[in-house]
């Protein structure tokens, strides 16, 4: 489970099994090494979540027995005093954490996005789900895979430990709430237990509010961090629109409200303010269907193919840079200025009858006739562009002779404005994966060209073998010695 492979060189070739999703696992051996590994990392957590627990939440923690399933459905549920995992869940937890856990390491928040809809589409058609291709470049070094590889699985364990950790304290807040109990009482007949009550949708919502609250206290007492759950419950809302529960739920901006509050009262923080289209490329208040989805999907992947192509390139062309005798520092100079034209291209002009007339003069040009140059560039000084891609116009107004159609299929892309792609040209992801992030000094030099509002772009660091990013994780046995020697107070 939590080694799924990060592409070393070799393993790279090998295709892993894809996740079956929402159908019962085969009982046979690696269901059997899988639920031994899921059952002790559940106990773990459980000893983890009641050591600073109110007493009675603290026997409830430790007493409540909590069973794998094998039902087929990815959910989790209690009932009767008992707490009930699938092993469904379980799996697609553990790809989910293998997943994001790379897309951190890579800084590249599309990489999420693309899984979630590649669940999404998984879901509705074949149900099998594989994994991405998880890196676009294969000819590191063996000890660069390494130590790649490990700064994922902890990236991974942190990732999969926190959101059980969350899962498990969820299901145990139903139960020290007494849910199951007002359940019964106020709606004793399972026929009203639909989505189109809404007596009973309101009733729901409530009790999954409370129990996300109780969880998140829980969890932050136990040095859990649940702000992690935020791309999980845009999964979750996928496979309940699935299986039309969504009405039935809190949504995703309810839920972190309610994180949100246990964050202030116990760190006095709120965790930020999460932009939930950050996280979710699907519209929250539509129904998405499946073509909707594949085509969403086919999008994610176009750009996120265009960045790893740019990044290529990028890479290709500092490495020549350098090698000329520019300094790091320029090069990270012009890399900036090239991505900032690029950007401004891509993201299109604000009148565009000024950049067709720019067109009509271009074609001229290309054609031997002649341009009116003063008026060229007032058309696009008027188109209202970018600052950068207008200079890159002047810059090749004066250079002779003027390569037309150039100038074209660059007028043509302004023209088209394929916004996403510019989207995609972030310099957090170009710095966190550019090969020259292994050459520390030549690194921070690139990044010191960089303007004070590339903040996370700023503060990576570079990659040196024996000082990993990450630090190492402690083991439960010291995570129950911090825990029990914390004066519980967050600084
Ligand atoms: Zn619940």
């Amino acid at each position: 489970m939590l080694c799924a492979l990060f592409t070393c060189a070799d393993l790279a070739m090998a295709v892993p099994n894809p996740l079956l999703l929402e159908t019962p696992r085969e009982i046979d051996n690696s269901y059997q090494v899988d639920r031994t590994d899921y059952e002790q990392h559940i106990r773990q957590l459980q000893h983890i979540l009641a050591v600073r627990a109110k007493p009675h939440a603290k026997s409830a923690l430790l007493s409540t027995r909590i069973r794998i399933v094998n039902q087929g459905l990815a959910g989790a549920f209690s009932t009767q005093g008992g707490i009930y995992l699938d092993i469904a869940l379980l799996d697609l937890l553990s790809q989910f954490a293998d997943e994001l856990s790379l897309a951190e390491v890579k800084d590249d928040v599309y990489h999420q996005m693309e899984f979630n809809l590649a669940y999404a589409a998984a879901l509705h058609g074949s149900k099998q789900l594989t994994l991405l291709d998880s890196y676009n470049v294969v000819d590191y070094a063996e000890e660069q895979w390494q130590y790649l590889w490990e700064e994922k699985q902890r990236s991974e364990q942190v990732i999969f430990n926190n959101i059980l950790g969350f899962i498990i304290a969820h299901e145990m807040s139903h139960i020290l709430l007494g849910h199951e109990r007002t359940v019964q009482s106020r709606f004793p007949d399972i026929g009203d237990r639909k989505p189109d009550n809404m007596a009973w949708v309101q009733h729901r919502r409530t009790i999954e509010l409370e129990a996300d609250e109780l969880a998140a206290r829980i969890c932050l007492h136990a040095l859990l961090q649940p702000v992690m759950l935020v791309p999980w419950l845009d999964l979750n809302e996928t496979r309940r629109r699935y299986y039309g529960k969504s009405a039935e739920y809190p949504t995703a901006a309810q839920r972190i409200t309610v994180v949100n509050k246990a964050y202030e009262d116990i760190v006095g923080i709120q965790t930020k303010d999460i932009d939930l289209n950050e996280v979710s490329p699907l519209a929250p208040h539509k129904d998405v269907m499946q073509h909707d989805i594949l085509l969403f999907l086919e999008e994610f992947r176009k750009v996120r193919g265009f960045r790893q192509s740019l990044l290529i390139g990028l890479d290709e062309m500092m490495l020549e840079l350098l090698g000329n005798g520019i300094s790091a520092a320029d090069v990270g100079g012009f890399l900036y200025e090239f991505i900032q034209q690029k950007r401004d291209l891509l993201n299109g002009a604000r009148d565009n009858t000024e950049v067709d007339e720019a067109i009509q003069a271009v074609e001229r040009g290309a054609k031997g006739k002649s341009v009116d140059i003063a008026k060229l560039t007032d058309n696009l000084e008027d188109a209202g562009i970018g600052e950068y891609v207008m200079q890159m116009f002047r810059d090749q107004f004066e250079t002779m002779p003027i390569n037309w159609d150039e100038l074209l299929s660059q007028l043509q892309i302004l023209r088209a404005a394929p916004v996403q792609f510019a989207q995609g040209l972030d310099y957090t992801y170009f710095f966190a994966n550019t090969r020259l992030r292994w050459q520390p000094d030549v690194f921070q030099a690139l990044q010191s060209a960089l303007p004070e509002s590339e903040v996370k772009a700023k503060r990576l660091k570079p990659y040196e073998i024996g000082h990993p990013v990450r630090n190492a994780l402690p083991t439960y046995e010291q995570r129950l010695h911090i825990l029990q020697t914390w004066d519980g107070e967050y600084p």
